[in-house]
C-alpha cells in the first residue's frame, strides 16, 4: 500500500512519524543539535527533524514521502567527514537522514570472504565481525569507531591500508540502494567476476 502524499509540512512530519515511529524521529533543537554541526565545528545548519529509519523498507517509504513533497534530505553516517557534506543548510529546509539505526550485520561468509552490512554499521564493528569470523576487513581509519559503512563508501575513504588493499569502494562487490524516489535497487552481488553491462 503506497504512502500518500501529505499536503503540508506538519502532515509530512506526521506521515514520516507514521513510518519510522517516535524512536525514529528527532525534533527540536536539543535533540537535533548533534546532527546539525560537522565534526570540525566549522559548519552549523538547521533541520526540521532528524529521520532515523530502522530498515530498508522504512527508508524507502520515507524517501518516497520526501520526494513527493519535494523535501530535501541530507544523509548522515558517523558525521566524521571534513567537508560539511553531512551538515544540513542554514535555511533549515532539509531533513537529516541518519542511518545509525540501520546497523545490522546481515551476513558473513568466510568461504566467499564476503560480508553484507547495513549502512549504519560502524567500520570498527565491521572489522570486529570480520575478525571474529577469521577474516580481515582491511579498511582502517582513525575515525573507524564512529564512521559508518555508508559514510565510508560515500566518501570512498582511504586510510592506513590503502596502498595495499585500495580505498573503501575497491572492497565492494555489490550494493542495495534506496534511490531518491524511494525505489530500492538491488545490486547486492557476492561474485567477484561480474561482467554485466
Ligand atoms: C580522526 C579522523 C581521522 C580520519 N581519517 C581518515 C582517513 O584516514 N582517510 C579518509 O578517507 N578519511 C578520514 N577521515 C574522514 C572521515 O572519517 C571519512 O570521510 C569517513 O568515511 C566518513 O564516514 P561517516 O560515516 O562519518 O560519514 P559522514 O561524515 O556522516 O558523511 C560523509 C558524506 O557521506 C554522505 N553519506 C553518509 N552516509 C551515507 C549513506 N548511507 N548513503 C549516502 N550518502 C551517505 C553524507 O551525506 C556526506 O556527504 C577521518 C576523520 C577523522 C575525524
Amino acid at each position: 500500500m503506497p504512502d500518500t502524499v501529505p499536503p503540508s509540512a506538519t502532515a509530512l512530519l506526521d506521515a514520516i512519524r507514521g513510518v519510522v515511529g517516535e524512536r525514529g524521529l528527532l525534533v527540536g533543537e536539543a535533540d537535533t543539535a548533534a546532527y546539525t554541526e560537522d565534526w570540525r565545528r566549522l559548519y552549523r545548519g538547521r533541520t526540521p527533524a532528524v529521520i532515523r529509519p530502522a530498515n530498508t523498507d522504512e527508508l524507502s517509504r520515507v524517501m518516497r514521502l520526501c520526494a513527493a513533497a519535494r523535501a530535501p534530505i541530507v544523509p548522515q553516517g558517523g558525521n566524521t567527514s571534513m567537508v560539511g557534506g553531512a551538515t544540513p543548510a542554514e535555511d533549515g529546509s532539509a531533513f537529516v537522514l541518519s542511518l545509525s539505526r540501520m546497523a545490522r550485520i546481515r551476513d558473513i561468509d568466510p568461504l566467499d570472504l564476503t560480508m553484507t552490512l547495513e549502512a549504519g554499521v560502524t567500520l570498527k564493528a565491521a572489522q570486529n565481525a570480520a575478525s571474529d569470523a577469521g577474516c580481515l576487513l582491511p579498511l582502517s581509519i582513525s575515525s573507524e569507531g564512529t564512521a559508518q559503512v555508508g559514510g565510508v563508501l560515500a566518501t570512498n575513504a582511504g586510510g592506513n591500508n590503502t596502498v595495499r588493499y585500495g580505498n573503501a569502494r575497491d572492497l565492494v562487490l555489490g550494493l542495495e540502494v534506496v534511490l531518491p524516489d524511494g525505489a530500492v535497487w538491488n545490486g547486492l552481488r557476492r561474485l567477484r567476476k561480474d561482467n554485466t553491462g
